[in-house]
């Protein structure tokens, strides 16, 4: 290729590459609001967050025709030992969009890089669109305390959000919702300035295999790059089935105390002192503060009282 030709294509590549990311998400399913369905989405910074905090609870929703989308804020292209950039996301986003598919949900990959998230303007309407294209009854996003500056600011972002969607005048290309809907924190580990106090917490212990089979189809994360960062790359068996045996093990935890003090509430002390995997969610004070009328409409799993 000669010279000025090279050039060309390069230009025409990194128009490609920088409009891409200035242009609102796609707008795909536009979920009815009066069918007595619940919509619900759920934010996380990489192309696998929201499947190990919420996958089991989203396929259980999935599973009962209510409408789940998850949206990776960035695109991914950072999660690697070995590989990077376009490649890495693009095989990244075909990971998430299996994963999705595996368990019923629908899977958004925003196109902002991964280990470079900042809590901007741009990104914030982005978010804010993600949530009204949705029509979202519930919004679950990580809460803004870890240890990933991704994570953080994905929870930053996401309060940043709440209220804002219902404010005509920002964004205002896509219409604001008229209510704020109930946002909620998935479940975390860290103590300061305050441990993760779980409001509901739903047994996952039907989905736990789909849960598993969803998180299996992250083969560039659960096999090759989170081994590689723990430094277990060499315990990861190579057949497939065994791969997936072992993940099983690697992610299939148990409720802590304060979780399972939230499925005994729940779903009384029988019930809830059997359950073996949960997933949890605190309620996050920006959004619709629920009654536990409405914690039951959302999440419609518990037993009645
Ligand atoms: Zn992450």
């Amino acid at each position: 290729m000669t010279k000025p030709a090279r050039l060309v294509v390069a230009l025409i590549l990194f128009t490609a590459v920088d409009t891409s990311s200035q242009q609102p998400a796609p707008q795909r399913t536009q979920p009815p609001t009066t069918d007595g369905k619940l919509n619900v989405i759920a934010f996380g910074a990489h192309p696998d967050d929201c499947d190990q905090r919420a996958g089991g609870t989203a396929a259980k929703l999935a599973a009962m025709g209510h409408r789940v989308r998850f949206v990776s804020v960035t695109n991914g292209d950072a999660g690697h030992q070995s590989e990077g950039g376009g490649a890495l996301a693009a095989r990244r986003r075909a990971e998430a969009q299996e994963a999705g598919r595996r368990i019923g949900v629908e899977y958004i990959v925003l196109d902002n890089h991964d280990g470079a998230l900042l809590p901007t303007l741009d990104v914030r309407e982005q978010i804010i669109r993600q949530i009204r294209q949705w029509k979202a009854d519930l919004v679950l996003a990580p809460r803004p305390n870890d240890y990933h500056p991704d994570h953080r600011y994905t929870g930053v972002l996401v309060q940043d959000a709440a209220y804002m969607v219902v404010v005509p005048n920002v964004a205002s290309d896509t219409p604001a919702l008229r209510k704020n809907p109930v946002f909620m924190y998935f479940q975390d580990g860290f103590q300061k300035p305050a441990p993760f106090a779980p409001d509901v917490a739903v047994s996952i212990d039907e989905v736990i295999e789909k849960k598993i089979d969803m998180l299996d189809a992250h083969v560039s994360q659960m096999y090759e790059w989170l081994p590689w960062v723990a430094g277990t790359l060499d315990k990861v068996p190579k057949d497939a089935a065994a791969r997936r045996q072992w993940l099983r093990g690697e992610r299939a935890g148990q409720p802590n105390a304060a979780v399972r003090a939230a499925l005994v509430k729940w779903y009384g002390a029988e019930k809830g002192n059997a359950v073996k995997y949960a997933e949890a969610f605190e309620v996050c004070e920006y959004g619709t503060r629920p009654n536990e009328a409405m914690i039951r409409q959302l999440f419609p799993f518990f037993p009645a009282k």
